[in-house]
């Protein structure tokens, strides 16, 4: 930044620190909305509600000190129509200075009633101007950007370096091809629109821009991947029929469709990254065990990593249960393998002596080495890190990778996260699946709510109740202990049993195995469930403060239950100071149980960090294309990028950058 005229080292530091290091940092902060200072309103026809934009002098100026310092500044401001009366909460000794200058200033803000219902304008964004700067072309008369204020740089100020910047680029621009001509274009136009009209069409310029350089790297990483070589593993005859007899039930058309899939790309040669999408309760896993399958039947090894103890315990079982028979050699490695077992399995497993190994994250750490690794699965992909992602593929020689997820994003989110990844979905419901009544309840109803939970029990069936987890520590485990025990006192009879993050794994897998097998009723539990547990026999679920869980995340949890033939319920409790809105929100997930559709509108409402995890949304940092309303255009990026990649043109730009 410190080439920009006006930007000295020391406010060229102050900049970097607030991420604006390179000029097109600078350049693509876009303004977050535009005021039309061609016009300004008068305070004589101020309307209540309706925000407006004033020139005014301030008189009668007032100051209060405010805690720490600060001061709450009041005024009138006048433009000669009339007066307005302005409050500031929170300034700072300078801000009253300006204030009380009789500098004009430009403020918008919207009038709403003071304490005795005279109109009043709060906290207005205010703007001084220097004497006679009031007609400066660049701060008043047109349409002004306002930008969001970093690195304490005042509004004038800053406006005056995107200019100084702006023109400090054209030449360079101008020189080059055509497209950056027109990125410039938009880079004018969204800074100092003639008008808002204009400030759109250049948004959109830059947002292609954008998308098309988004869509080059993941063609890039897509061709990257698609070189890797694989291990050919090849599924003959009789390895089907074995798979066939090891199933206790038919695949479903689409695991068949899945399974065929996979069963290609690891007979290709080249290395397989494929990512498995299905709703939950789809059957991921059993198309899991048996691409596992396949792999060990050809003398190599597989993995399998899940994201929780919990899962990887579970998962462990249920490949015992599908492939132990056919003499396939699994061993379990978590955190808790420790000290002389876990030499031992490692050990093993470089030498060969086991065919699948289940585990947690722990398991793409470097000391675990295999001896003929050929396949990776990672399932509920979208709670691990990108970086175990990028880890994974290159671990051991090119592995075989598949990475299943239970959060079914639309088709452009998945691209711009999973874009290199081939993709196979699982659409459709093993048979016989029930959908899960589901209802939106208030919190007087759950003497009956739990009444029903005890009449389920005794019915020889299983409920879940779910309490938000809030850190997953001690204020965790006082919820579920005070949850558990008024649904013990509402739903006598039945046993209940507490889950959560901080219980020893031992602890943990003792209480789950007992609500598997009925000897607890009813388990109270933070969202460790969430991920891919299975107990066919739970059918009631009740989550309590429904309202503090994204929409995909109620349905992974509702996901426990209706994994049989037996009816299934889920009672979304809501809290007694929930919004409208929110329990409006919870009220698609009685309507729907398509993952895909509760997905899309989880992202509507609360955007992709939401979606897919604080932990990492995968997402590129865009900086001007929306992550929800522009991606759907991604596709058109990605066959643009295709056809100048086809014709041996070089994919570029000066602006946007990707690390
Ligand atoms: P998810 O896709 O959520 O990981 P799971 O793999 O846990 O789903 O499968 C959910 C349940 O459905 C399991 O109990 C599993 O045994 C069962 N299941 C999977 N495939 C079939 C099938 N084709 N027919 C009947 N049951 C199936
Ligand atoms: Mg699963």
């Amino acid at each position: 930044m410190s080439k920009v005229p006006g930007v000295g080292p020391a406010l060229a530091a102050r900049l970097a620190g607030k991420g604006f290091v390179t000029v097109a940092d600078f350049l693509l902060a876009v303004p977050f909305r535009y005021e039309d200072r061609s016009r300004y309103a008068r305070v004589s026809e101020l309307a209540w509600g309706q925000p407006a934009t004033l020139l005014v002098r301030f008189g009668a100026t007032n100051a209060v000190r405010m805690r720490r310092g600060t001061l709450k500044v009041e005024a009138l401001a006048d433009d000669g129509s009339g007066a307005v009366r302005i409050v500031w909460h929170n300034r700072y000794p300078s801000f009253w200075q300006a204030v009380e200058s009789g500098k004009a200033a430009a403020i918008y803000g919207t009038p709403v009633a003071g304490p005795r219902g005279e109109m009043r304008i709060e906290n207005p964004e205010t703007e001084f101007f220097e004497a006679g700067e009031e007609s400066d072309p660049l701060h008043s008369g047109r349409v002004v950007p306002i930008y969001h204020r970093a690195a304490d740089v005042s509004p004038r100020r800053w406006r005056t370096l995107v200019r100084r910047t702006l023109d400090a680029l054209s030449p360079d621009f101008t020189a080059a091809a055509a497209s950056a001509r027109e990125v410039a274009r938009g880079l004018e136009g969204v800074h100092f629109p003639a008008d808002p009209g204009e400030a759109a069409r250049s948004r959109r310029i830059l947002v292609e821009e954008e998308l098309f350089v988004l869509a080059a790297r993941i063609e890039e990483k897509r061709r990257r991947l698609e070189q890797r070589p694989g291990r050919k593993l090849v599924a003959d005859e009789a390895l089907r029929r074995e798979a066939g007899a090891a199933l206790p039930f038919r695949l479903t058309a689409a695991q068949r469709r899945a399974v065929r899939e996979i069963a290609a790309d690891l007979g290709s040669g080249r290395a397989m990254a494929r990512l498995l999408q299905g709703d939950v309760g789809s059957g991921k896993t059993v198309v899991a065990a048996l691409a596992l399958l396949l792999a060990a039947r050809n003398r190599t090894q597989g993995a399998l990593m899940a994201p929780t103890e919990v899962l990887a315990e579970q998962h462990a079982e249920t490949l015992a249960r599908l492939l132990g028979g056919a003499g396939v050699r699994l061993a379990l490695l978590t955190g808790r393998v420790r000290g002389a077992a876990r030499k031992a399995l490692l050990a093993a497993l470089e030498s060969g002596a086991v065919d699948v190994l289940v585990g947690t994250h722990a398991l793409v750490e470097t000391p675990v080495r295999f001896r003929r690794l050929s396949l990776v699965v990672v399932d509920e992909q979208h709670r691990f890190g990108v970086a175990h992602r990028a880890r994974l593929f290159r671990k051991g020689e090119s592995p075989h990778v598949l990475v299943m997820t239970a959060t079914p994003i639309p088709r452009s989110l998945a691209w711009t996260i999973y874009g290199e990844l081939d993709v196979s979905i699982l659409d459709e419901k093993p048979p016989g699946r029930v959908a899960v009544t589901t209802r939106v309840r208030e919190e007087s109803a759950r003497g009956r709510i739990y009444a029903f939970a005890a009449e389920r029990v005794a019915a020889g069936e299983r409920v879940y109740v779910i309490v938000p987890a809030i850190d997953e520590g001690e204020r965790d485990i006082a919820a579920t202990r005070e949850t558990a025990a008024r649904v013990a006192a509402l739903a006598p009879g039945a046993r209940v049993g507490v889950l959560h993050g901080r219980l020893p794994p031992a602890e943990r897998a003792r209480v789950l195995g007992d609500f598997a097998a009925g000897r607890i009723g009813i388990l109270v539990s933070t969202t460790v469930v969430e991920v891919g547990v299975d107990v066919p026999e739970a059918t009631f679920m009740v989550i309590e403060n429904a309202e503090s869980f994204g929409l995909a995340q109620l349905h992974q949890l509702r996901g426990r239950v209706g994994r049989s033939r037996r009816r299934s319920w889920c009672a979304l409790v809501v809290g007694s100071n929930a919004t409208a809105e929110a329990r409006e929100r919870l009220e698609i997930l009685e309507k729907t149980a398509d993952g895909f559709a509760i997905a899309e509108k989880d992202l509507e409402t609360r955007g992709p960090g939401d979606l897919l995890g604080t932990r990492q949304s995968g997402l590129p940092p865009l900086s001007i294309a929306d992550p929800v309303r522009d991606l759907a255009r991604l596709a058109e990026a990605r066959r643009l990028v295709r056809e100048r990649v086809e014709k041996g043109g070089a994919v570029e730009s000066d602006l946007f950058r990707y690390p």
